[in-house]
């Protein structure tokens, strides 16, 4: 024997661990060989399928390619392989061909190890002439190193959609009048794979529980001003991003977004929390959306407060502000988000613009800002129409709640002509609450239209 010789097994593992480990590093599953002979390490293999689309880039098959065009034949006579895995049929296989003198692994696989765990192809007279095996060096060593590796894919309860997109959590760091903590579902069925935010404050059994409804550019953090005077009431708040808005995910295309499938999202929601006791608060898209919800389940509801908004039945030409705004931002795709919301209020501070800024920080994120405006209904068979003609039918004979509409007065596009018509269609709903110097985002000035409606609809 020569000096060369003396590479104890432990040693020879720890090279393939070594191997492990930079598969691991690549995103691979972390298994790793070395091929030695007369003591020196002749090839390495790391396995590789995912990197290099491979079914058979085992680390033992690299290895041993490696090895046999090193030494100019397929026979590797005198070699001894180390695996920090139990090998496969496949690898064992090949092994075999090989003619390797011994074969070391050291964790077990249950699953696909042919080295004795599922089957033995070594332990065949028929197949196996020449190659020992000795299995369990530094098998913890082994075996952790690939518990650790799919530990965490295991345990992420929140993947993301390869075609969507997440704001990152420090965009939303320290907003002004904004100290919620966010909660998430990400399992509604409508939305597969998609992580919906949801501010859900108070306690569930509360006598009310206030549906805030954003529309289109905002998120919830355009209710931050009515939220506190309803929880301080003790009643509760449940307030969702929709897809694509605040803090929820965005999908990349313009295309994911449709009528139906945002409504159905909510419809999904009030569901998967049980909602109760509801008073529907909406405006804008919020109301779009969520005047075609009551009538699925209306024993949910006890009221509606509803402020800039319209039921986009499709029988009536778009009004002209609505144009001038659609028009507005098709020419303007990269528009400032926060700007608009400080055009309208002016005492917004720039901590605040910036939150309004917050979900959107490239123009990858903005799909839901491009799709919103063509999608209102604009004729009696676009889509969402239909199911508008139905809430109309709704609100005008069958909603049993109360209602209390307020009204920014100076909002250009869903002002006070507009909601005068809604509030004929809405069955008892009672002379509106006027906000001469509000705009079309209301909630801006809210605090006075929250308590107000504590007043109104306290049990
Ligand atoms: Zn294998």
């Amino acid at each position: 024997m020569s000096q060369a010789e003396v590479l104890t097994d432990e040693q020879g593992m720890r090279l393939a661990l070594a191997q492990a480990h930079a598969a691991a590093e690549a995103g691979e599953v972390p298994v790793g060989a070395v091929v030695v002979k007369d003591g020196q390490v002749i090839a390495t293999g790391r396995n590789a399928p995912i990197a290099s689309h491979d079914p058979t880039a085992h680390a033992e098959v690299v290895a041993l390619r490696e090895a046999a065009r090193l030494v100019g034949n397929y026979r590797l006579d005198g070699c001894t392989l180390y695996v920090t895995l139990e090998p496969c049929a496949m690898c064992s296989g090949a092994m075999l061909h090989a003619r390797l003198d011994r074969v070391v692994f050291g964790a077990t696989d249950p699953r696909t190890g042919a080295a004795g765990s599922v089957l033995n192809l070594f332990a065949h007279a028929q197949l196996n002439h020449q190659t020992q095996v000795t299995g369990g060096v530094l098998a913890d060593e082994c075996a952790q190193l690939l518990k650790d590796f799919f530990k965490p894919r295991r345990l992420n309860p929140e993947p993301l959609r390869e075609d969507a997109l997440r704001t990152p959590e420090a965009a939303f760091a320290d907003l002004p009048g904004y100290p919620w903590p966010a909660r998430y579902l990400n399992d509604l069925p409508s939305i597969p794979g998609l992580r919906m935010h949801c501010l859900d404050e108070g306690p569930s059994d509360a006598p009310l529980t206030w549906l805030c409804l954003h529309g289109n550019p905002a998120w919830s953090y355009l209710y931050r001003k009515m939220i506190p005077v309803w929880l301080a009431a003790g009643h509760r708040v449940v307030a969702p991003d929709l897809i694509g808005f605040g803090k929820s995910d965005k999908p990349k295309k313009d295309s994911f977004h449709s009528f139906d499938t945002h409504r159905q999202s909510l419809l999904d929601l009030i569901e998967r929390l049980d909602l109760q006791r509801v008073v529907l608060v909406v405006q804008d898209w919020g109301g779009i959306l969520g005047l075609t919800l009551p009538m699925v389940t209306p024993q949910r509801y006890k009221g509606l407060l509803v402020m800039n908004t319209t039921l986009a039945t499709g029988d009536l030409p778009l009004s002209a502000g609505f144009l001038a705004w659609r028009e507005w931002c098709k020419s303007q795709p990269q528009f400032d988000v926060g700007k608009l919301f400080k055009r309208g209020n002016r005492d917004l501070s720039e901590a605040e613009v910036a939150a309004y800024n917050a979900p959107f920080p490239d123009p990858g994120f903005r799909a839901a800002l491009r799709a919103f405006p063509p999608m209102v209904p604009e004729f009696v068979d676009s889509p969402g129409a239909a199911i508008s003609q139905q809430a109309e039918s709704f609100w005008r004979n069958d909603w049993q709640g109360q209602s209390l509409m307020a009204i920014g007065v100076q909002d250009p596009v869903l002002g006070e002509p507009v909601m005068r018509r809604l509030q004929s269609q809405i069955r008892a709903c009672p002379e509106p609450m006027r906000l001469p110097h509000a705009g079309h985002f209301v909630q801006e000035q809210g605090e006075e239209i929250a308590q107000a409606a504590v007043r109104h609809f306290a049990p």
